[in-house]
């Protein structure tokens, strides 16, 4: 049974097939936790109350709803650096022969339809996958790694390119976490919402233009190879977030960066599109 989560207001919800939406908490007599980051750690009873949707009152539509984002406060934000083979060679840089993993601080995490502030005029845009983690483990085998991810949602991992290489090595960490700089949501969906969740169609547009295109099934390192290898290192639990990282076609390789009044929009196949306007 597929389930679509949303956080309406900073409160859980689940959408029906209509994009009516409704209040977690309301729905189930307080069973499912009106907080967010609680209610994604059970991915049985999000599908258990969304088989009953059609017997139950809407709160609203989403058109209209305030939407933050469906991880609101993730514990740990993972990001994986060129994790494409295409955006590797664009960035003039040898493919890794490990995950390149950093972290963008859970504090720039941000909902969908959010204003971002540029901070500085060298702003770039990373269209990614992101993926929650649901059911808690410690050396996840990657045959199993897709069970404990509760859903899969789209990312932005904005970068300040003259902040990301401003430090030799560069602290990718500090250049991906300005406020407002992790952009998720508006969805997220089960991963039997799709019919292959390790290929899905990403594509990011600037204003309209088309600047990425391709498929999560090009990824080097994929999400279950990306969980076996975290959680072989440390404890994963519900609420963690991992960015499985960008394909071609960032700003940084033409010198192309974000102008105030850009509208950055990110779609992935089977999840939605995530919308994001750029301000000074
Ligand atoms: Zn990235």
């Amino acid at each position: 049974m597929t389930f679509r989560f949303v956080n309406v207001a900073g409160r859980s919800a689940v959408l029906d097939a209509d994009d009516n939406w409704f209040d977690l908490e309301r729905i189930t007599g307080g069973t499912v936790s009106a907080d967010p980051m609680l209610a994604l750690a059970d991915g049985a009873a999000l599908q258990a109350a969304s088989v009953k949707l059609s017997t139950a009152t809407p709160d609203g539509t989403l058109a209209t709803a305030r939407l933050g984002a469906p991880v609101p406060r993730p514990r740990n934000c993972f990001a994986v650096g060129l994790n494409y083979s295409n955006h590797a060679a664009e960035s003039g840089m040898a493919l890794p022969e490990q995950p390149l993993v950093f972290t963008k601080f859970p504090s720039c995490v941000v909902g969908p339809d959010e204003e971002v502030s540029l901070s500085s005029a060298t702003a770039d845009w990373e269209v990614e996958l992101v993926v929650v983690i649901g059911t808690p483990g410690r050396h996840i085998p990657s045959n199993r790694a897709w069970d404990h991810i509760v859903g899969i949602t789209i990312g932005q991992d904005l970068s300040d390119r003259a902040l990301q290489f401003a430090a030799k090595p560069p602290h990718f960490d500090l250049g991906k976490s300005r406020d407002g700089y992790g952009p998720l949501g508006p969805v997220m969906v089960s991963t039997d919402s799709v019919a292959n969740p390790d290929d899905l169609a990403l594509t990011c547009d600037i204003n309209g233009r088309r600047v990425q295109d391709d498929r999560t099934s090009n990824l080097i390192f994929t999400v279950p190879v990306l969980v076996a290898y975290l959680s072989g290192i440390m404890t994963l639990v519900a609420g963690d977030i991992i960015f499985t990282g960008t394909p071609a076609g960032v700003g940084m390789s033409t010198g192309t960066f974000l102008r105030p009044g850009d509208v950055i929009v990110s779609t992935i196949e089977g999840i939605g599109t995530l919308t994001t306007h750029c301000v000074a």
